[in-house]
């Protein structure tokens, strides 16, 4: 297993809990012992024991989460397409304007720019540019959309990807390129236009039985890059809940003063250690499997 199929265990059971509409352990825990339900850092209504708000709250970009959420997304898949030998750039921070005149924003210095370009993908100076989002199919245009996304998969993605579409799409052809948004829901499923550019990228090839992280269940190449992708989104979520919940169970919990009828356990003695016994060797820190610095890719880069 390489380090992009690796997540940590408290991630994937809350991305499983997600997924099958399991209470969150936290909010659960929270409300069997207080008797009341979280409260949301940043719009204060109570959370709902399963996670759903955090997709959808109007502060849920609150310290970034959304943002490292996105960011994951986006460097998984640059990792992917450059994985099956495709040659993409990130040009969301600091690489220029790659929209020529189109780009500039009238009476600004800034200029719009898309978070992916696989340079050249069409000939010389024509490029396929690729905008990354995560959509939540919780949200209201998602629920009222027809077919709404309570009944069908992907409607979220769609509707996300729609106006990606139309925001890039003249950009791009200003400069003879194309555009394909790459939008996901938080639950994995993918707009068609992700799918075809999976697709269109990976061909209809096998993988190589020697490569390391070989499975049967992804043994050609667009089941491969697509479960790379929709893991990292599925895993970066679930990241973005648990930084949620340790921020809004956290604070809480410390704002709570403990009742006066309970004495609390003496402090143990700091000045003095627990005694070795001898050949007792001094305890390590747990080393991660597989990780940089401690964080995993899905992550996210902010803090
Ligand atoms: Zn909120």
């Amino acid at each position: 297993m390489s380090m992009w199929t690796t997540a940590r265990a408290r991630h994937y059971s809350m991305a499983l809990a997600l997924r099958v509409g399991h209470p969150m352990l936290q909010l659960q825990l929270r409300l069997s012992s207080t008797g009341v339900a979280a409260e949301c850092g940043g719009c204060h209504m109570y959370h709902d024991l399963y996670g759903f708000h955090l997709g959808v709250c109007r502060t849920g970009n609150r310290k970034g989460l959304w943002t490292s959420r996105h960011d994951a997304v986006q460097a998984a898949l640059l990792a992917a397409i450059r994985y099956i030998g495709g040659s993409c750039l990130s040009v969301s921070v600091g690489s220029g304007n790659w929209f020529g005149a189109a780009g500039v924003r009238p009476g600004s210095t800034s200029y719009r720019r898309a978070d992916l370009v696989l340079a050249h993908y069409y000939g010389p100076g024509r490029h396929l540019f690729l905008d990354v989002a995560v959509a939540d199919p919780a949200s209201g245009s998602a629920l009222a959309c027809s077919p709404s996304s309570a009944v069908s998969s992907g409607v979220a993605a769609q509707l996300r990807a729609s106006k990606k579409a139309a925001k890039y799409e003249p950009l791009a052809q200003s400069v003879s390129s194309a555009f394909r948004p790459a939008v996901l829901e938080r639950y994995g499923a993918c707009c068609d236009d992700l799918v075809g550019l999976i697709r269109m990228l990976c061909g209809d090839r096998d993988r190589d039985q020697l490569e390391p992280d070989y499975a049967f269940s992804t043994c050609s190449r667009s089941t491969y890059m697509a479960s790379r992708v929709v893991f990292a989104c599925v895993l970066a979520d679930a990241a973005m809940v648990d930084a949620a919940l340790l921020l809004d169970c956290a604070v809480q919990d410390s704002d709570r003063s403990p009742p006066s009828a309970i004495p609390r356990a003496p402090a143990p003695p700091r000045s003095r250690p627990f005694p070795c016994q001898r050949g007792d060797r001094p305890s390590q820190p747990q080393r991660d499997v597989l990780g940089s610095g401690g964080r995993f890719f899905y992550e996210g880069h902010s803090s």
